[in-house]
């Protein structure tokens, strides 16, 4: 998955400039950087939730140029192929855990629900919640209830799953629980793009980081190089230091 060229204006603010990122397929990026740098706004625009002005963005033979008006196939396409997990887990109160797993298979990929549950108690007991299946999710901790979003996100089949601050509502025993899973699934070549301000798990994560700064890519590379002593970049040593 790649965008080329993206821009995207709020009002006269230009909060993407003219940006190019690849995101490769069973790797894990990370996008780190200061608050209102775009980080949002480019994962966003990965699921269409944002919509730039200008651009392209270029998933498998899928091709949107961002200039034009989106075709309501494209978007559907681009929606099955990426999988949205949000800070605030956005479950469906009224479900069980378990019915927020298998809404989606059912009801949007047709599945059978005995088939939608057999595989839903699978990937809650991956995520290590298999004995929360028939719980509310109001009864839920914040790290449970972000576990059993991803599992949500895992039953939909995305190509990719886009996280953005999973753990930065969550304290940091439950956030352990939540970091665990997502370096589980980066060892099994699950493609993540994640944004966080977590540092020290986005150096565990990473095979590559990007650093947005007020709509520009300061960095896009090897995550080690990133990290270490002596990056060149004087800006970057900076948010590093400032970090810890
Ligand atoms: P944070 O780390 O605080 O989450 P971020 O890097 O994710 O920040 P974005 O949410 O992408 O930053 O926002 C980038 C800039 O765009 C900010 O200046 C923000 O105020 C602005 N912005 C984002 N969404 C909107 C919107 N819907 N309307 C107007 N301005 C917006
Ligand atoms: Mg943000």
């Amino acid at each position: 998955m790649k965008i080329t060229k993206v821009s995207k204006t709020f009002g006269n603010h230009q909060v993407l400039k003219n940006i190019s990122l690849d995101f490769p397929a069973g790797k894990t990026t990370v996008l780190v950087g200061p608050s209102g740098s775009g980080k949002s706004t480019i994962l966003r625009s990965l699921d269409l939730l944002e919509r730039p002005e200008s651009g392209n963005f270029d998933l498998d033979e899928l091709h949107i140029d961002f200039s034009q008006k989106i075709k309501d196939a494209d978007i559907l396409t681009v929606r099955k192929k990426t999988g949205m997990v949000f800070q605030s887990y956005n479950l469906f109160p009224h479900f069980t855990v378990l019915q927020n797993v298998t809404e989606g298979p059912v009801q949007v990929l047709g599945k059978k629900k005995a088939d939608a549950e057999a595989e839903a108690k699978q990937l809650l007991a991956k995520v290590g919640l298999a004995d929360k299946a028939d719980f509310y999710p109001e009864t839920l901790s914040g790290g449970q209830a972000q576990r059993v979003a991803i599992a949500r996100s895992l039953a939909m089949h995305p190509e990719y799953i886009l996280l953005d601050e999973p753990t930065s509502a969550l304290d940091p025993e439950l956030e352990m629980e939540v970091l665990k899973v997502l370096l589980e699934l980066a060892k099994e070549k699950q493609s993540l793009v994640i944004v966080t301000h977590n540092l020290a798990f986005a150096r565990r994560v990473a095979d590559k980081i990007v650093f947005v700064e007020n709509g520009e890519i300061l960095y896009d590379g090897d995550a080690g190089k990133f990290f270490a002593q002596d990056n060149d970049n004087q800006r970057i040593r900076d948010f590093l230091n400032s970090m810890s």
